[in-house]
């Protein structure tokens, strides 16, 4: 059939069947662009209504200033018309939402800009690569290296575009614009950076993808790039002056389209994106990062400095009897207060009941102690106290024998054996017999006893809080039997000077502690001074931590700071992927990202610092107190493994909080804002 219409697709329809209805992909309906600069309107797009058809070819053709690059950004979802509509297969473009938008310019269409829009940093492979990276799939690599051999750059996949002509350089944005596979290739002064030879080629290769069935739509002030068979748009002061499209082609109908479907970003694209900045920025990364590193570290070793001072706090005390334990010394005579108590009311039997009855104890009894005199080799003066109902007073050990259950069996303590014995072994120790008086009542009674088991010696530093203990280094210690101290030794009816409280738990001691005080009982209690010290440490950390905060806050502004000028720095980028489909929320999540791995960084370096210094630390202060004559704790910092997981997670919060306000900006910028940005 012979053709005789100038627009060659059109005229292929055409020639095909003329019944058939051609579908239109792009159709403007009455559409006006203005702007506002400086108070004054300037309108880019006045009235302009146009159809484009499936695989046609069309140049828009006017002089600079006449409104082509809005009518492309119109068309390649990159801006939104004042009044009108951009009908994409039928589809208000007005309507679509941001993301659906993003999917819009990711997969329906491919933009090639005049300054081809690459990155510098980037080889022309990754380039076409960073456009197909968004979406997930292990092809990515070979399908990038595909269309650079079809755009003919085979040979020049791994240089950067410094290293490339301008019409390679275009070749480039042509392969990575064809990318997702589109149905329409928009090309906005393709050729105007070209000489004639590159420019031939570009146009050369723009005319075989349309042959290839792509819908090509090419903005120009070049005359010389239309051939007689080009739909020709002229435009002038933003109105449509000319459009040689035959009428048949206006009048073209719109197939029915399902709507754009919104294509999620693959997951951890914004983390490989943030990498790879950090990596390109890497001074900039690291003297963030170390910045950062100094408020956590800090708050670090203050954390580990009180840490360590409670740890050795909690074991001294724990070695000087045990953390829940809770001794009594009697109740308050009416009258007094702890505080004026001179000698409290010894306790009695339903004391100790009622004690054993309070919640949260694990067991409670009274401790008997009285001096008595001692008949053997010579007469010495010794102290007899009652045994603890499990276990053995202070934490010694049994030497020899065993623990004596009744009578009047008793555990000498090992210091003894010579003064009642002479020199003799702990076994030979064993079964001997003595007379022991008790001095304090007004008749003396004596009791022969004999020896069940012998104790090691009570270690001096015990002495001072051991409840069962209070014995002379040098004065003999008896144990008896509980049960038979309090039925003969404590007095009729029975009377303590002394009772043991064992909490189940920490809280309970509290409890407990606090209970009996309020119930007018002379209470004390390790955990109490525990938690006196844990008040002080608390002090110390907060005001310590209060400088590493302050630090903290300025590492927090330098990171605003930092990603602020990423920002700026990498405006044209962000305008880049935004136009190959990054949706608002991938730009956001590359800077917050970004910033949190470098929070993070900051984490690992801030710990190694903190380390390191703990460690000198450590070393110089042992030196000194050596010096100074005493001994200093084993470890004077502690980092436990919370600490590690929080001055990491805190790195990245601070870096996350810190991104907050740049990654929104990003995310708002306007494309063709940000491609016009001379960054
Ligand atoms: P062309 O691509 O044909 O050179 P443009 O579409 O770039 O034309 O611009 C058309 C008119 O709109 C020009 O007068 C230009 O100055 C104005 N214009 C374009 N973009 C903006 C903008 N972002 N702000 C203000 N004026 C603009």
């Amino acid at each position: 059939m012979e053709c005789g219409l100038p627009w060659r697709l059109t005229c292929l329809a055409i020639s095909i069947d003329l019944d058939e209805r051609t579908n239109i992909v792009f159709e403007l309906r009455d559409v006006s662009r203005a702007y506002k600069l400086g108070g004054q309107e300037i309108t880019a797009l006045s009235h302009v209504s146009l159809k484009f058809p499936d695989h046609s070819f069309t140049i828009v053709l006017g002089p600079s200033g006449s409104g082509k690059s809005t009518l492309l950004n119109l068309l390649g979802g990159l801006d939104r018309p004042t009044s009108g509509e951009v009908r994409f297969n039928g589809l208000n473009v007005a309507q679509f939402n941001n993301d659906q938008l993003a999917s819009f310019r990711r997969h329906h269409v491919g933009t090639v800009f005049q300054s081809y829009h690459l990155l510098p940093h980037l080889t022309a492979l990754e380039n076409v690569e960073l456009a197909l990276s968004m979406d997930s799939g292990s092809e990515r690599h070979h399908r990038a290296q595909q269309l650079l051999e079809e755009v003919g750059l085979a040979d020049r996949l791994h240089n950067r575009p410094a290293e490339l002509s301008g019409g390679e350089q275009q070749r480039v944005a042509v392969a990575r614009a064809l990318a997702h596979n589109p149905s329409i290739l928009l090309a906005d002064e393709p050729t105007g950076n070209l000489d004639s030879v590159a420019r031939r080629e570009i146009m050369g290769l723009l005319h075989k993808l349309h042959d290839e069935g792509y819908t090509v739509i090419i903005i120009t002030h070049n005359e010389e790039l239309v051939t007689e068979h080009d739909r020709i748009v002229r435009l002038h002061d933003g109105e449509v002056v000319k459009d040689s499209a035959p009428p048949l082609a206006r009048d073209a109908v719109v197939e029915e389209n399902s709507p754009i479907v919104t294509v999620k970003t693959r997951l951890g694209w914004s983390w490989w994106m943030a990498l790879r900045n950090m990596v390109r920025s890497k001074p900039r990364t690291l003297l963030t990062a170390v910045g950062t590193a100094i408020g956590i570290g800090s708050i670090v070793l203050t954390v580990a400095f009180g840490t360590g001072l409670r740890h050795n706090a909690n074991q001294s005390l724990a070695q000087n009897g045990g953390l829940n334990t809770v001794e009594v010394l009697g109740r308050i005579p009416s009258g007094a207060t702890s505080s004026t108590v001179n000698e409290p009311n010894p306790l009695t039997s339903s004391d100790i009941a009622h004690f054993q009855k309070l919640s949260g104890v694990a067991s409670a009894y009274a401790v008997v102690s009285v001096p008595v005199m001692i008949h053997g080799k010579s007469i010495v003066a010794a102290m007899l106290t009652s045994l603890p109902l499990a276990g053995l007073p202070n934490g010694q050990k049994l030497i020899a024998g065993h623990r004596p259950t009744s009578g009047n069996s008793v555990l000498l303590v090992q210091s003894g054996i010579k003064s009642l014995f002479g020199n003799t072994t702990p076994a030979r120790a064993i079964g001997k017999s003595f007379v022991v008086e008790n001095t304090t009542v007004l008749h003396p009674l004596a009791v022969t006893m004999t020896v069940a088991g012998i104790l090691s010696p009570v270690e001096p530093t015990n002495q001072s809080s051991a409840p069962a203990g209070s014995v002379a280094k040098s004065s003999v210690a008896l144990y008896l039997p509980y049960a038979v101290a309090v039925h003969s030794w404590a007095g009729h009816p029975p009377k303590f000077s002394q009772a043991i409280i064992n909490g189940k738990n920490a809280a309970a001691t509290v409890s407990i502690t606090k209970t009996l005080s309020q119930q007018g009982f002379v209470v004390f209690s390790l955990r109490q001074i525990a938690k006196g010290i844990d008040t002080f440490v608390i002090i110390i950390q907060t005001v310590l931590g209060a400088f590493g905060g302050i630090a903290l806050v300025v590492a927090g502004i330098m990171i605003a700071l930092v990603m602020m000028w990423a920002v700026l720095e990498r405006t044209r980028e962000i305008g880049i992927l935004k136009a190959l489909g990054a949706r608002a929320k991938d730009i956001r999540r590359i800077f917050i990202d970004e910033a949190a791995l470098i929070g993070l960084l900051a984490g690992v370096i801030g710990l190694a610092g903190a380390y390191g210094v703990a460690v000198v630390l450590q070393a110089v202060l042992k030196t000194l107190i050596a010096k100074a004559g005493g001994t200093a704790p084993a470890v004077l910092f502690v980092i436990p493994w919370w600490l590690i997981v929080a001055a990491l997670g805190f790195g990245m919060v601070v870096g996350i909080v810190g991104s907050w306000i740049p990654a929104f900006r990003a995310s708002r910028l306007s494309v063709v804002e940000a491609l016009r940005h001379n960054g």
